[in-house]
């Protein structure tokens, strides 16, 4: 659980924010992070480890399946990680430019991550959610039908690229064959994909097109599970073993554990930052 750990950094953090980049940052939520760490140990693991809060629903033979200990940072990292995050003049967190083919992408310079789902499946939603601590940053949203949709590419300082592909299904198989493909296919600094499955809905036909891609690409991938404050916790638990036991039986290169999410009460949010800024190389964490 959070709370050991928690007790020997929580004094340097709080005492320390501004070094962390935690002061004044306006949320979306009313929460900071060293709010965040000072909510009761219950509130606390239900915002940064939805997970972990889950776990107290299943029957003890069935928490092993949850893959809880994979990626197990500590509130500490978690806290670093929210520095890369946060804009600051020194670290410009910024919209870069919009790409419908690879040859316009924009240069290799730092690692990458990419967001594919299915249009609706949440994914605007959370990467606002991911930069909500540089609400500068505009996160362009292209929904009509019929009109074309590109990679967007954004720069987390000097850090790594944030890349939001467009949606598919069925309005765009098109778009994502010749985009998508060649984008996952080729992208020399493509760190890991984040591939979006809505947590009400589960795995559908349009996410398995995705999922075969990566898998025939052997893409390191990781799933996230999007809306998760919609569900019950039972139909939550549920769709959460289907998936990871899909995941188990049936993919090479998706990471065991899964992701829930939620961009309205921003749960997993922050554990999902720590991940991605450990992916890309630039926080070793200690989990
Ligand atoms: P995209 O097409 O994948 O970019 O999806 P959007 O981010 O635009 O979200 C599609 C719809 O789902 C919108 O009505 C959002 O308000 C809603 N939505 C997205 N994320 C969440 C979430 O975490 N919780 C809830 N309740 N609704 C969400």
């Amino acid at each position: 659980m959070a709370a050991p750990r928690l007790l020997s950094g929580l004094g340097c953090l709080l005492e320390m924010p501004a070094a962390l980049g935690l002061v004044s940052r306006p949320y979306s939520t009313s929460h900071t992070f060293a709010e965040v760490l000072r909510m009761p140990e219950r509130q606390l693991t239900k915002l940064v480890f939805p997970l972990q809060e889950l776990q107290r629903h299943l029957l003890p033979e069935s928490r092993p399946v949850l893959h809880l200990k994979t990626f197990d940072p500590s509130l500490e990292d978690i806290a670093r990680a929210e520095s890369f995050f946060t804009a600051t003049a020194r670290n410009r967190i910024e919209y870069l430019s919009s790409a419908q083919h690879l040859d316009h992408a924009p240069d290799l310079l730092r690692p990458e991550v990419c967001f594919i789902g299915r249009s609706n499946v949440g994914k605007s939603s959370l990467i606002k959610a991911l930069f909500s601590l540089a609400p500068e940053v505009e996160v362009r949203v292209s929904k009509k039908p019929g009109h074309t949709k590109k990679m967007n590419f954004f720069k987390v300082g000097k850090y790594f690229t944030l890349v939001d592909m467009p949606g598919y299904g069925y309005r765009a198989p098109e778009d994502f064959v010749n985009m998508v493909e060649t984008y996952l296919k080729e992208r020399k600094n493509l760190m890991r994909t984040f591939l979006l499955v809505d947590s009400v809905v589960g795995i559908q036909k349009a996410d398995n097109i995705a999922i075969e891609m990566c898998e025939e690409f052997a893409l390191p991938y990781v799933m996230v599970l999007t809306k998760i404050d919609k569900s019950s916790k039972g139909h939550l638990v549920k769709q959460v073993l289907e998936i990871q036991k899909f995941v188990a039986t049936k993919t090479q290169g998706c990471f065991p554990q899964l992701f829930p999410v939620s961009a309205v009460t921003y749960s997993g949010i922050h554990l999902l930052r720590c991940f991605i800024a450990n992916i890309t190389g630039n926080l070793k964490t200690n989990g």
